[in-house]
This record gives C-alpha cells, structure tokens and sequence, in this order.
C-alpha cells in the first residue's frame, strides 16, 4: 500500500509595503505545531523557572550581547516589514533597552514584592511568600512597532520566569525570524521562547495552550481575545487602540502646539496606537493654528525615493489605506473640509498619504470617533475649557491625551481633567518617558488589566503565594467557636 503523502505546509505570501509585491512566504504554524511548540516551552520552563533569578539574568545578558551584535540588522528587517518607518531602524537598540532596563529593575521590583514576616492579626504566625510565575505565556502583538510590542510583554515574563509562545501579526514576519536568530544563540533562552506564525486561527490556538495571554492590537480581536480567555478562565491583558485627543488653548505658543501636533499625528504615517487623531483648538487661535499646521504638514516628505530620507513611510497594511479613505470620505461627505494631503498615492507600488488636514470636523463623523491610524489630523473649534474637556472625553478610548497650554500649570489642569491613562503636557508623543518609570492604566476600551509599563509590570507574571508557619500553640477545636466574639466583660 503507498504511504500517504506528506500534508501540505500551508504558505501565507507576505506584500512588501513598499513595492506592493509578496516577497515574502512565511509558513502557517499547524495546531500540532502549536501543541508541541507549547509542550517543548512548558518542559524547558520547569528549568528556568527552578533558576535563581541571578542565574535567569545571566542568561538574559547573554542574549542582549547577541541583540548587540545584530542590532543593525534586527533593524534593516524591522524597516522592511513596516515599509521604512523611522523608529524601525532603531529596534535593535530599542530591544537592547528593553532587556537592559530589565536586567536592572526586575531584580527590584520582585524582592519588593515579596513579604515576609508576623502576621499582623495572627502574632505566632509567620509568613513568608514565594513567586510563582505562570508557566506558558502567550503574547499576541499587531502589525505596527512589530518587534518592539512583541517584547514589551515577552522580556518581563522570561525575567519573571514563565516561559512565552508569541505569536507576532502574519503582516510583518520578518523582523521576528532575524530576532529569533538572538534567541537560538542562547539555548537555555531557545528552551523558553519560541513563535509560531499565522492569522486569527493561529492566535486563538496560542490562547488555547497558554496560562496567561497578553495581547496588543484593536478592540474587535481584543474583544474576541477576551472572551476565549473567558473560556478558558485565564488572565488576559490588554492593549487596544485609542483616538487620542489633543487639546490647544488660547494662550499657547502656536509655534511650539504646530509643531508637537504634527509630529504626534503624522509620526510613522499615523500608525501608532498614542498616535494624536483629533485636535480641539480654542477657537480664538483656530484660524492662526491651523494656517500653521498646514504650512508645517506640506513640509513633510514622503520616503518613498529611499527609506532612510524623507519623514513618513507607506502604510504598512495595505487594507489601513482603505480604512483611512472611508474615515475621509465620511468626513467630506459630512461636511469637513480638506485643507491638504487627502489622497492615498500609490508610488511604486506603496500606497503612502501626504500629512491631512481637515476642519469643519464634528463628532458625527467617524474620523473624529474611529481609530484612523492613518496621517489624519482633524480640527475642531471649542469655545472654552468645559468645552474641549468634554469633547476630548466623549470617545471609548482613553490612551493618552495631549494638552498645549500657555503655562505649564494651565496644561497640568486641563490634563487632569482628561481621562487617559497618560497624558502629554505642553508635548505630544511622550509615551516612552513612561516606559521605565511608571505603569499606568488606560480608560475605556484602550486597555484592560495591569499596566504593561513601569516596574511592576513584571508582577503580572506571577503568583504571590504564601507560606505560613504555625509557631505557637494550635488552637483546640473547643476554644475555635470563641474566635470573632468579644470577650465576656463586666455589665456596663
Ligand atoms: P489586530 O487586532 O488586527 O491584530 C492583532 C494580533 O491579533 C495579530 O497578531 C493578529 O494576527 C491577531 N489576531 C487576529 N484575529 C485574532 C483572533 N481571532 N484571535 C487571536 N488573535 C487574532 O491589530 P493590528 O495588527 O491591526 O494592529 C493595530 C491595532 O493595534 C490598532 O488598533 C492599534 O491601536 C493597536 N495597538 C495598541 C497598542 C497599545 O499599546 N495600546 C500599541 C500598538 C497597537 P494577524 O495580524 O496575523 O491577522
């Protein structure tokens, strides 16, 4: 009898942003790939996990000095991948800082978790506390920023001690194959970190192996992402899009508030999740600020002549183009007008959008309540600060927020009014001054559970469990049934 035929690898064909052609064939992990890629993670995580933490960061330094030695070309493919976008060619160094600023903080934030001592209600009992990592974490990351938000959750779960099964978006493969070359170099780190590569179907076959998923991408997947961890009654975290307002006020320096909006809308062709979509300009400034913006948005070039001149790339995504015409021509058909840009150009095959100025903007539109992630920068007039608050809350997102005032304390006060998880004064685009620093917390659909930034970011990672030692007497059974009453006193 002849022996069946071996089954077909299924083969996705991956467009290259910048000449529209499928240069790239990158194979679909089957679930029996995802099984015992999952069943190899979760035999090497017992190990790694068993290692004292020094031992962990060790090896952990390890691979940061093989990040080092391919830095430029963990770079070159992450250019690739996202059509040339500025911050690619930085991702080699990006991730240098990821694992380095782990190798400091981690060590701290989880002895400062740990506790041991008394009981404060139990005196004879001590407590110690142990952590335990979740063993199989999965991580599901977007198209935009690939290789920097594949890391942000991966690094401090390694550290933590779980092991990740990462499932990066099928549109920008390349940067996670030149990345994993770092990883094969460090076996005990190849034991605990691997891919598998795919669509939708692939990412809920992560979910259905792992202890704990985290996801970043939009709040439709996110919703789907949710409900099979409902399912499965594991933790999700996660980090959905946003429409992120800026707010200029009367008093502002139009120079500098032209500036910082252009840049905080218009950096990478729009297609950051803290990327500013709608503006809300006092109207008193509206007609100086915009001629300002407009002046400024017809300066930007398009890098389609060569990838490392120019300001903004292609659309990564080829069908982000179609979204982002939709949100123009509702915009348009509702009235707004379009003062520059507006069209999406094909160039070579890429499709790349000039910066896009809109006014007559109003909140029926859908450019002023979907996420656009496009180079899109609507203004809209507000007559005072009650005003611009309660047009830059009336949305379901809340990443982040920007306010440009004419003080520093007039912004403060604005800002603390804006519900964001964080919020830029007197700037745009601070995201990264957090990183380190704090963790905070998105509003509305942005964002569901822990913080992904600051410290204690880590701690997602692990269990706290307790270990509690009896030193004195145990209790008698007979004496248990007086415990939560007051003790018998004299008649008042
Ligand atoms: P998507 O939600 O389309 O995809 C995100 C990831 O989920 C991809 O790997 C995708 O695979 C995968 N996926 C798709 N369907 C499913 C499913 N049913 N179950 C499990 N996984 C699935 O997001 P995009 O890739 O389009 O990324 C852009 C979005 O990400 C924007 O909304 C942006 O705001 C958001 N984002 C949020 C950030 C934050 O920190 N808050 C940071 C950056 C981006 P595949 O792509 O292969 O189909």
């Amino acid at each position: 009898m002849a022996s069946a035929a071996p089954a077909q690898e299924a083969m996705l064909a991956v467009r290259n942003p910048r000449t529209g052609q499928a240069d790239y064939r990158l194979a679909v992990s089957s679930a029996e790939d995802v099984t015992a890629k999952a069943a190899r993670l979760r035999e090497g995580q017992q190990r790694w996990a068993a290692l004292p933490l020094e031992a962990r960061c060790g090896v952990m330094a390890r691979w940061l000095g093989e990040v080092k030695a391919r830095a430029a070309e963990i770079g070159e493919a992450d250019a690739v991948d996202t059509g040339g976008c500025h911050t690619s060619y930085l991702q080699g160094f990006i991730t240098l800082a990821n694992i380095g600023g782990w190798l400091e903080d981690a060590p701290k934030a989880l002895a400062a978790y740990r506790v041991n001592g008394t009981s404060a209600v139990m005196p004879t009992v001590e407590v110690r506390s142990e952590l335990v990592p979740y063993a199989l974490v999965g991580v599901i990351s977007p198209w935009n920023a690939p290789l920097m938000l594949a890391l942000l959750d991966a690094v401090p779960a390694l550290f933590a001690g779980s092991a990740v099964l990462l499932k990066p978006s099928e549109v920008t493969p390349r940067v996670i194959e030149a990345l994993f070359e770092t990883v094969r170099a460090v076996p005990e780190l190849a034991a605990v970190f691997d891919y598998v590569s795919g669509g939708g179907e692939v990412g809920q076959q992560v979910i259905g192996q792992a202890d704990l998923i985290c996801f970043t991408g939009s709040v439709p997947t996110g919703r789907k992402v949710a409900v099979a961890c409902a399912e499965r009654l594991i933790p999700c975290f996660l980090e959905l899009g946003g429409k992120d307002p800026a707010i200029v006020t009367e008093t502002v320096d139009l120079e500098r508030a032209a500036t910082a909006v252009l840049r905080g809308a218009v950096y990478a062709t729009g297609q950051v999740c803290y990327s500013t979509e709608r503006v809300y300009v006092h109207r008193s400034v509206h007609d100086a600020f915009v001629a300002k913006l407009v002046e400024k948005a017809r300066a930007v070039r398009l890098n389609a002549e060569n990838p490392r001149a120019g300001h903004i790339g292609p659309f990564t995504f080829a069908p982000q183009a179609e979204i982002v015409r939709r949100h123009l021509a509702d915009a348009v058909a509702k009235g707004a007008q379009v003062l520059t840009g507006g069209e999406v150009e094909e160039i070579g095959g890429g499709l790349y959008m000039r910066p896009t100025v809109l006014t007559g903007v109003t909140h029926a539109m859908e450019i002023m309540r979907e996420e656009t992630f496009g180079p899109c920068i609507p203004v809209m007039a507000y007559a005072d600060t009650d005003e611009a608050v309660r047009l830059a809350n009336d949305t379901q997102f809340g990443l982040t927020a920007s306010v440009l005032a004419g003080s520093e304390e007039g912004a403060l006060a604005i800002g603390r009014r804006i519900n964001a998880g964080a919020v830029f004064l007197q700037d745009t685009f601070l995201t990264f001054g957090k990183m380190r620093t704090i963790g905070t917390h998105s509003f509305g659909f942005s964002g569901l559970g822990g913080s992904r930034t600051g410290p204690e970011s880590i701690l997602r990672f692990v269990r706290r469990k307790a270990l509690m030692t009896q030193h004195g007497p145990v209790a008698d059974i007979q004496d248990d049934h007086h415990l939560g009453q007051k003790p018998a006193g004299p008649a008042a």
